[in-house]
């Protein structure tokens, strides 16, 4: 049976009947006009009706060089002329090691081995084990009592229960409270929405401060604080106050806890640098790699440890010092052989540099979208942006959320050939790294019609 070219109504049937959408209110989902994506090429996915949107998610956030991208279409190709998958189990394989080293080679300083697992919900997670059980076998002597995380309001690591855990979004995580674990919760860099009579520099001392209270009341209990470097993500496109993150890592060091970074959304060259932390200047513990690591292809992922942290796993294996944990698909020769493509490619095109360049053209893009009676705040890190729809942002009044303002934004701004997808009323721009300046163009349009069509001036 020829499984190719049904249309889209039969599809839009079939999907509606078998298929349970995530992140999705099915009451809804069919009026907000959802693609049935048939193929993408270049910076576009292309819907089964045949029309063409912009990706300006980057198919959320993994998306970097654009579908059916020539070099990494190539490497899984030919990847397959030899093996899809094998286990790294007490194994390895020939593409899991090469990328491991061209990470390495990527990374920070302070990191030696590259532990691989398929999403970034488990790469944070690894973390997190990894960390509880280095402090009951590191050769300083058992710290038994290190067994607590701490993680920031708005802050998001993943879906599975250890990553609810420590994230701090409660719309994503109030519902499974009976099933998480207890983390030390410290403050959000939110200072959008602050009170009156704070200025946004008092604001943000009074994160840093209340950041700073958490660890030093936690101090000796903390395992690890993570953090995602540079901006929270799916917390609402959240930045924090300059130099931050460098404060943040000598204060968690301070009170001789491990630091765990986040970097599944703003690592692989979203900042201007590879990673995030390197842009901060900050010498992790971990490092999180997820989303953009195979260019947005297959679910590769990678949590990358000091060689400091690895060597307390080290012994006969009857003293049971092991890291018990793995995956089926772990080190997939595809997905790391599409993560290998994704490197050269950040070697051969120069990206960084280029990614520098766009972040400013970025940011002259959505200056005028101040002047916009509905636009609230705006805020950008290296080519990730969120843009906060307001009622009234002179008092900071919010959108009533029956109304999904953000979620009509971005169901408008298809009729201008764009996909966006939003987080409440933050329209996020996440888009491929290889984005042209007059998509960027086109994608500052699509928002700024999508806002006037849906609310009345
Ligand atoms: C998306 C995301 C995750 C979770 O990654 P999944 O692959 O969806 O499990 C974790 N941390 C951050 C910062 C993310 O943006």
């Amino acid at each position: 049976m020829n499984t190719r070219g049904f249309s889209k109504q039969q599809l839009e049937q079939w999907d509606d009947r078998y298929v349970w959408h995530p992140f999705t209110p099915h009451s809804i989902y069919r009026d907000e006009r959802p693609l049935t994506v048939v193929a993408g090429e270049g910076h576009h996915l292309i819907d089964a009706d045949g029309t063409k949107y912009l990706d300006g998610v980057g198919s959320i956030w993994c998306n970097l060089f654009g579908h059916q991208r020539e070099e990494i279409d190539e490497a899984v190709r030919e990847q397959l002329d030899h093996i899809a998958h094998s286990t790294l189990l007490g194994n390895t394989n020939d593409r899991a090691v090469i990328l491991a080293k061209r990470l390495l080679e990527w990374a920070p300083d302070s990191l030696g081995k590259v532990f691989y697992s398929d999403n970034g919900s488990t790469s944070v997670e690894i973390a997190m084990k990894m960390a509880l059980q280095f402090w009951q076998q590191h050769d300083g002597g058992a710290e038994n009592q290190r067994t607590t995380f701490m993680g920031l309001s708005n802050a998001y690591s993943g879906d599975t229960i250890g990553a609810v855990s420590i994230g701090g979004i409660d719309l994503f995580h109030s519902r499974f409270g009976p099933m998480l674990f207890e983390s030390v919760r410290g403050p959000s860099p939110v200072t959008y929405h602050r009170p009156d009579n704070q200025t946004r520099a008092d604001a943000e001392q009074q994160f840093v401060d209340q950041f700073d209270a958490t660890v030093d009341e936690h101090g000796d209990e903390l395992a690890a604080v993570v953090i995602e470097p540079g901006m929270q993500g799916a917390g609402g496109m959240i930045t924090y106050p300059d130099g931050f993150l460098k404060h943040a890592a000598q204060k968690v060091r301070d009170a001789g806890a491990l630091l765990i970074l986040d970097e599944v959304a703003m690592g692989m060259g979203r900042s201007g640098e590879m990673f995030a932390c390197q842009r901060e200047g900050v010498d992790p513990d971990f490092l999180c790699v997820a989303k953009g690591l195979t260019g947005g292809y297959t679910p590769v992922a990678a949590t990358l440890a000091t060689d400091r942290v690895y060597e307390a796993f080290l012994g006969p294996p009857e003293e049971g010092r092991t890291f018990f944990h793995g995956h089926t698909y772990t080190g997939n020769a595809i997905g790391c052989a599409a993560a290998i493509a994704t490197l050269d490619i950040f070697e051969n095109d120069d990206v960084l540099a280029e990614v520098r360049r766009k972040e400013k053209v970025l940011a002259d893009r959505l200056e005028p979208l101040w002047d916009h009676p509905h636009v609230g705040d705006i805020r950008q890190y290296g080519l990730a942006a969120g843009v906060e729809l307001m009622a009234d942002p002179d008092s900071r009044t919010k959108f009533d959320s029956v109304d999904r303002i953000g979620a009509n934004v971005c169901c408008a701004a298809r009729d201008k050939h764009v996909f966006l997808r939003p987080l409440g009323d933050v329209i996020v721009l996440m888009p491929p790294l290889s984005i042209t300046d007059d998509e960027i163009d086109q994608l500052v349009e699509a928002i700024e019609y999508g806002i006037d069509e849906v609310v009345d001036l």
